[in-house]
């Protein structure tokens, strides 16, 4: 009757996390990639915390950054320098990361296919059913349960009803050899991001990776970065190959169905602050495989029983990604010239120095508070709030 206990679809890091975790309890468990191979068209910056590190076991051998200072850029390019106490952040080549955490999930006894999208799936009494599409072939495989990790891809959770985050942002990144630099730089105001804010992230090689997260067009704030570095011809040369992804941008309606559970950027488990998804993703797989693996044991995978995953979701993450919606909503309607009195504020107020103390790479909700309570800050907060107001009055 059952090919599987579980069928796992998409091997980024939170399908290959929670297959992991199931075939180290003994279940048989299968997981589905798309792509060829693991990590082939992987666009990320590889930027994860060491609290991550900590939590779990993950491959070292894949790092090839380590970040501890920053320079921030105001619109107006006045530039603020942010030094932490300790390597708190590394970066790591995801393409290696991926494969490491493959390599593990295999030696548990996942069963990986790649090559092999699943094009649907379907929830019934005794078995969850997935139509897997190898080549010009498609064939179906049936498991007592199933887990979406599909990454920024939602065809299968709207077939279920798990609907779809609020927003999906756009991405850009390339990565370049570029000499001197040795510090993470971040650039905020329009002419770089809407809502967001872009980076250029020293790697160990001489190289760098040089993004945009933003709301309108991406491909505008990378050039005025690349400018902004002398390199905007290299760019309009064609040197540089672009690589482009969208991000999800809060959490999807339901991330249960019966037999099935979503996790990472699947279920839109992305940091709203700054589009991190690896750390959220990973503790995401972690609870999902301890709720598949009660519902196997105890032989119940009505949604009822496996609404546990949902409440255990919301414990850990719902504050922290509420606050980042509202962050975003108050910041994306400022100006260029509101931002340029934020850093101005920030500097009065000494606020990175409190950051470097109490702030935490995955956690914002907590600094953010206290920051916002900073005199300066304040006076540029009351404006944006009573804009925030009238906006919602006029909405509803
Ligand atoms: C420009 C950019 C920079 C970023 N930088 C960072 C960063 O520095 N730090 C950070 O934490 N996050 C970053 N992110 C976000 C991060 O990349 C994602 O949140 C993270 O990869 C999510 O992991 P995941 O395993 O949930 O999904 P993914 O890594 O997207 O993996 C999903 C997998 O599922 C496969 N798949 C999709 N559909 C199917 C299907 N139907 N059948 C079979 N397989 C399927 C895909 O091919 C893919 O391999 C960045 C994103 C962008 C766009």
């Amino acid at each position: 009757m059952h090919d599987f206990d579980t069928i796992i679809i998409g091997g980024g890091p939170s399908g290959l996390q929670t297959a992991h975790f199931l075939s180290a309890n003994n279940l048989k468990v299968a997981l589905f990639e798309k792509d060829p191979s693991i990590g082939m068209d992987v666009v990320c910056s590889g930027v994860i915390s060491k609290e991550a590190f900590g939590r779990f076991d993950l491959p070292t051998s894949a790092i090839k950054g380590r970040l501890k200072e920053a320079e921030l850029y105001s619109p107006s390019n006045n530039n603020i320098h942010y030094s932490h106490p300790e390597e708190s952040v590394v970066v790591v080549d995801r393409h290696q990361f991926d494969n490491a955490l493959a390599e593990r999930a295999q030696k548990s006894g996942t069963e990986v296919f790649l090559d092999s999208k699943v094009v649907s799936i379907s929830n019934h009494d005794n078995f969850v059913e997935c139509e897997i599409r190898r080549g010009n072939t498609n064939r179906t495989y049936r498991a007592k349960t199933a887990v979406i990790a599909t990454g920024v891809s939602f065809n299968l959770q709207e077939s279920l009803g798990m609907g779809r985050p609020k927003k999906i942002l756009k991405g850009i990144q390339v990565e370049i050899e570029v000499e001197d630099i040795e510090k993470l730089k971040m650039f905020w105001g329009n002419q770089y991001s809407r809502g967001f804010f872009g980076w250029v992230i020293p790697l160990e090689d001489s190289r760098a990776k040089i993004g945009v997260m933003t709301e309108k067009n991406p491909m505008e704030g990378l050039e005025n970065i690349l400018g902004h570095l002398g390199l905007e011809n290299n760019l309009y040369a064609g040197k540089y190959k672009i690589q482009r992804r969208g991000i999800s941008f809060g959490r999807i309606k339901n991330p249960v169905s019966s037999r099935i559970l979503a996790v990472g950027e699947a279920a839109g488990l992305v940091k709203t602050t700054t589009g991190g998804g690896i750390y959220y993703g990973l503790i995401s797989a972690e609870i999902a495989s301890g709720v598949v693996n009660d519902a196997l044991s105890d032989k119940s995978f009505h949604p009822d029983m496996l609404r546990v995953y949902e409440k255990l979701l919301k414990n850990e993450f719902s504050k922290e990604l509420k606050f980042g919606e509202f962050f975003h909503s108050f910041y994306s309607d400022l100006n260029d010239n509101e931002i340029n009195q934020l850093f101005d504020a920030a500097k009065k107020d000494d606020l990175l120095s409190y950051i470097s103390q109490n702030g935490k790479f995955d956690w914002h909700k907590e600094a953010v508070i206290n920051i916002l309570k900073s005199p300066n800050l304040r006076k540029i907060l009351i404006k944006g709030l009573i804009r925030q107001g009238t906006k919602f009055a006029f909405s509803s």
